[in-house]
């Protein structure tokens, strides 16, 4: 017979966590030379990376919008990114964040900047740990900042779950596998949500709750996000006006 099992350990998570808790955060910004825009992730065991180029010409041209630019995202997970080996390529599941990641970024780049051009999104998931598609979102949102992509606002996300009755935010693996239900949000600062899908059963109360919790965790992330946008401009500028001073000294 199944043993019933355990998701809390003297009121704790098994990672060390209370119920309203994330996982650690950690982004840096700009780290590929080739992208116009790039960051990299952790959100807790999760690792991502996120590279923009763009705006530029669409190829195919076919795709192509006369009054506005596209937007396209793709979401891929390393084959050694989950305990036994991914399948390499594309599939279903890639597909579904794909389409759902690039909605949810969608509404607020400013498009219509920028005709019969493309914006292309790349996120390679280097090792997962449930929540791949949120931690995505948020590295995708920091990496079109730094391409200089025009915004209305950055985009955060993050997901609340029900394990054991109780709801949590942001599940690692295990409470996303054995847990009842999971919950993937992603929100404007302002409050409006971008994404919003649903995995398992919950009561309207309990959606409820979770979504207020999931907010708190969007809250939460758009000022590391913020955060590694201004240090990593103001080193720049930092740098910047370090390099002219040396130039006078030394002309
Ligand atoms: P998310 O990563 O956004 O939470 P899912 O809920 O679909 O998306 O997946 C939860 C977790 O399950 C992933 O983060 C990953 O750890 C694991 N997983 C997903 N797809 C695979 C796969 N093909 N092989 C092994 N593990 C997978």
């Amino acid at each position: 017979m199944d043993e019933k099992l355990s998701f809390f350990k003297d009121g704790f998570r098994l990672d060390g966590r209370r119920p309203d808790e994330l996982r650690p955060i950690k982004i840096e910004v700009g780290v590929l030379a080739r992208a116009d825009g790039s960051c990299y992730m952790e959100m807790g065991d999760n690792k991502v990376i996120a590279a923009v180029y763009g705006p530029r010409e669409v190829h195919p041209r076919h795709l192509q919008e006369v009054s506005r630019a596209i937007v396209r995202y793709r979401y891929n997970m390393a084959s050694f990114s989950v305990e036994d080996r991914k399948r390499p390529g594309p599939d279903r599941r890639s597909y579904e964040v794909s389409k759902v990641s690039r909605e949810a970024l969608e509404p607020v780049i400013l498009t219509s900047y920028f005709p019969k051009s493309v914006v292309d999104i790349f996120v390679e998931v280097l090792q997962a740990d449930a929540g791949t598609r949120t931690a995505g979102i948020n590295a995708a949102s920091v990496a079109l900042a730094d391409a200089g992509i025009p915004m209305k606002c950055l985009i955060s996300s993050c997901a609340a779950g029900k394990v054991d009755g109780e709801i949590v935010l942001d599940p690692m693996k295990f409470e996303d596998n054995f847990g009842e239900a999971d919950v993937p949000i992603a929100m404007t600062p302002g409050g409006d949500f971008t994404l919003l899908q649903m995995d398992g059963r919950l009561a309207p109360e309990e959606l409820k709750r979770a979504l207020e919790l999931a907010k708190t965790g969007c809250q939460q992330i758009y000022e590391v996000q913020r955060t590694a946008l201004v240090d990593r401009y103001s080193s720049i500028e930092e740098q910047e006006s370090c390099d002219e001073a040396e130039v006078e000294i030394y002309e």
